[in-house]
């Protein structure tokens, strides 16, 4: 019997739950023995590596963040840890990994692998949806319906008190939680690090429709963008002369119940990683773009530029104001 073990790192996403219940009952269905490793690489290194039962995943499909825990590791970047985590591993005959995590997750199974041999299949997870090679991360669509549900929330109260919500996303670099949810919830306004913004040319809109009536303002705006949300208060108070109102979403982002499209993906990307582990694929990252699961190498995944769907950005571009 084959030993193969599963561990979330990096930041916690909706639909490791559901990851993990699937690991298990897939492996057993399988006739490998599933462990599941806690806290990440702390915990191979620490040895927090259990064999895991039916018990340990019943009840979590509807749980948000990981119960096995999740961590940055300092001490995986150093090479004597990594041999503490081999040696662990060795002490349990495990000599397959399925890791849950982001691309800073990758770079450092890849070394490990390198190293030590041990074959791993990684699960693009980030709200961030900034996984070069992947069109989809795990978590996406929970954090998408969550910052939905806020903006409707927040629309109500914008146009009851006739204010400027500005709605701050997270996303690091990355624009795409913003942008889809900029469009899907109708938002006045849209601002990305990706697309270059004039808001000169918003003002003389938003002044003429004022006039004509409009009693509110919604603009939702990714944190990596130039400019404060703060700022891009202050400017609607100025320049448009709303009172205006900052709610930074923040980390309810990545929690709450997964969403049926994350249960799913999560059953489909571990399948897909259990699959190529037991078919002999060695250091491969599970990607998901049109519509097809397929494996990549760690080489065309990190350390490269992510870009979002050209023909969603064309979606925002087309209504981009300029002066
Ligand atoms: P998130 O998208 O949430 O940031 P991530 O997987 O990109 O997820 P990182 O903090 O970049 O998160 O990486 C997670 C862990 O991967 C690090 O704490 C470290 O233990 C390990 N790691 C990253 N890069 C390397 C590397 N070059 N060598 C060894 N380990 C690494």
């Amino acid at each position: 019997m084959s030993n193969i073990a599963i561990l979330c790192s990096g930041g916690d996403v909706s639909g490791m739950n559901p990851a993990i219940k699937h690991f298990v009952e897939y492996a057993k269905a399988k006739g490998l023995k599933p462990f599941l490793v806690y806290d990440g690489f702390e915990g191979l290194i620490d040895n927090k590596i259990v064999a895991a039962t039916y018990k340990d995943v019943s009840g979590i499909i509807n749980r948000g963040g990981t119960t096995i825990g999740s961590a940055r590791s300092k001490r995986f970047m150093e090479a004597s840890y990594r041999q503490k985590a081999k040696d662990n591993l060795d002490a349990l005959a495990i000599d397959k990994l399925v890791v849950l995590g982001g691309d800073g997750s990758f770079r450092g199974l890849a070394k490990f692998y390198e190293e030590h041999g041990v074959a791993f299949a990684g699960v693009p997870s980030t709200i961030d949806n900034d996984i070069v090679g992947t069109d989809y991360c795990l978590g996406v669509d929970t954090a998408l319906n969550i910052i939905r549900t806020s903006l409707d929330a927040i629309r109500d109260t914008a146009s009851s008190f006739r204010r400027a919500f500005v709605v701050e996303t997270m996303g690091r670099d990355c624009g795409y939680l913003a942008l889809v949810s900029g469009l899907t919830s109708g938002a006045e306004l849209c601002l990305i690090p990706e697309i270059p913004y004039d808001l000169c040319g918003y003002e003389q809109k938003f002044k003429k429709e004022l006039a004509q009536g409009r009693r509110y303002f919604l603009a939702v705006v990714s944190e990596g963008i130039e400019q404060s949300s703060e700022e891009i208060a202050t400017w609607f108070e100025e320049r448009i002369g709303v009172e205006s109102r900052v709610s930074v979403l923040g980390h309810i982002q990545r929690g709450g119940n997964p969403s049926s499209r994350d249960r799913l993906m999560a059953y489909r990307f571990v399948q897909f990683a259990m699959e190529g582990l037991l078919k002999g694929e060695k250091e491969k990252i599970v990607c998901y773009s049109n519509s097809q699961f397929n494996y990549k190498s760690i080489t065309d995944v990190a350390n490269r530029e992510h870009h979002i769907e050209p023909a969603l950005m064309a979606l925002v571009q087309s209504t981009a104001l300029h002066c």
